[in-house]
């Protein structure tokens, strides 16, 4: 990490003498760290991470993965059409859609992806598609109390199918002839507590080992979804993978230990992979005082949503030559951008060293949901984005520009 951190400070100087803040950059290394981790603690399974595009959404972060031996999982069209530009194809993209039309089930099926069922009726759609798809899942949300309430109660969430539907379903699946059949659940998002994600686990590997029992339906895989969550408040202290992984592996030997072909297990986080990899830097350029004292720098809730929309806590550090000089003199701040939009902030009576006008800052951790939650709102422009590779700083995306913006306009 403190590898890493010099790194990052090194390519912030070279980066700010050919780009204007702000910008977001990408640390390859901790990417790939985290990938390994995650291999590492499921490495007793037949496991393989399909990364939530939705996450990080450019091609060049989805290389990192492809090399890695990780696929992707795609919500829809577009983000296939993102994993295709780095060539992944086939069985390596997880087509995990909801609300999904018949174009966008032709669309994965002709690229060959395994498709995950959001809505057991839609078997009936699928059917009158000629060419058949080698792989089908089915999401599931069972009426488990589980969660910090980000995904929501089981009941009010509009994803997945009750495990009857999925009975049905699977049955259906399996009378039209299709080879491999999968589970997928995700019934938390961002969750601290390994107890918590062993519930869902539970509960999942003793539903399929009463599928096999029951229905006598052999499945592939089973799909544990994202949701491993990060602690944004408290840097050093995150979820321990490894001993999730050994945990899981515990209650996967108990729920299948009459079976001799056992599911292999799949993933699809997004912010474990990529969150703590990634940087927003941003310049001061006003401080005003009125009843508070506000920081206003050049970027704002349309770089990175989470704070103005979930009040989410980001870390904020200084760079500053002279900042043990101010160490001292610790101020009150609302960290604010320039949207018309009081909750345009990422920081409400945040404690920093003085800020002076000029002051770079770095916004941690934006990783994941970052600059993908991205808008245009008061006409402002997506910024650029920097890859770190180990030897190397890489451009992988160019800021947006007026022409960009206005591109879909029709003549006036
Ligand atoms: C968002 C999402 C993910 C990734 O979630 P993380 O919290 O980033 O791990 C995975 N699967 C589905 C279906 C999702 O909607």
């Amino acid at each position: 990490m403190v590898l890493i951190m010099k790194k990052i400070y090194n390519a912030i100087k070279q980066i700010n003498k050919v780009e204007k803040t702000p910008y977001y950059i990408y640390s390859q290394e901790q990417i790939e760290e985290n990938i390994k981790n995650l291999q590492e603690a499921f490495n007793w399974a037949d496991f393989k991470e399909y990364f939530a595009v939705k996450a990080t959404p450019n091609p060049h972060i989805l290389k990192i993965m492809k090399n890695n031996q990780c696929g992707v999982d795609c919500s829809g069209i577009n983000e296939i059409k993102l994993a295709k530009m780095v060539d992944y194809k086939g069985q390596d993209i997880f087509f995990t859609s909801n609300n999904t039309t018949e174009e966008e089930y032709k669309y994965a099926i002709k690229n060959e992806c395994i498709i995950n069922i959001d809505d057991y009726k839609h078997i009936t759609m699928i059917k009158k598609i000629k060419q058949k798809p080698e792989t089908i899942s089915m999401r599931i949300t069972p009426l488990l109390k589980v969660g910090n309430g980000i995904i929501g109660n089981p009941e009010q969430s509009k994803f997945g199918n009750t495990p009857e539907q999925i009975k049905e379903g699977l049955k259906q699946i399996k009378q039209i002839g299709i080879k491999k059949i999968g589970l997928h659940t995700m019934m938390v998002s961002n969750e601290l507590e390994i107890e918590t994600l062993l519930k869902v686990y539970k509960y999942i590997f003793g539903f399929v080992s009463q599928i096999k029992e029951d229905l006598k339906i052999e499945l592939d895989f089973i799909n544990l979804g994202g949701g491993i969550g990060y602690n944004y408040e408290n840097r050093e202290k995150q979820i321990d993978i490894q001993k999730l992984g050994k945990k899981t592996q515990e209650i996967y030997s108990k729920s299948f230990k009459k079976f001799e072909n056992t599911p292999k297990i799949y993933m699809e986080s997004g912010r474990y992979i990529t969150n703590n990899a990634g940087y927003l830097i941003t310049k001061v350029i006003n401080i005003k005082k009125t009843y508070k004292t506000y920081i206003g720098v050049d970027a704002g809730m349309q770089n990175l949503m989470r704070p103005g929309m979930y009040g989410a806590y980001h870390e904020i550090e200084i760079i500053n030559k002279d900042l043990e000089q101010r160490k001292e003199n610790i101020q009150k701040y609302d960290i604010v951008g320039s949207l018309c939009e009081n909750n345009d902030k990422f920081a409400i009576d945040r404690l920093l060293p003085k800020v002076q006008k000029e002051d770079l800052l770095i916004i941690k951790d934006v990783g994941a949901h970052g600059f993908s939650m991205g808008f245009n709102y008061n006409a402002k422009l997506k910024s650029a984005e920097y890859l770190i590779e180990k030897d190397n700083i890489k451009k992988i995306r160019r800021k947006e520009t007026f022409e960009d913006y206005i591109q879909t306009i029709m003549e006036v």
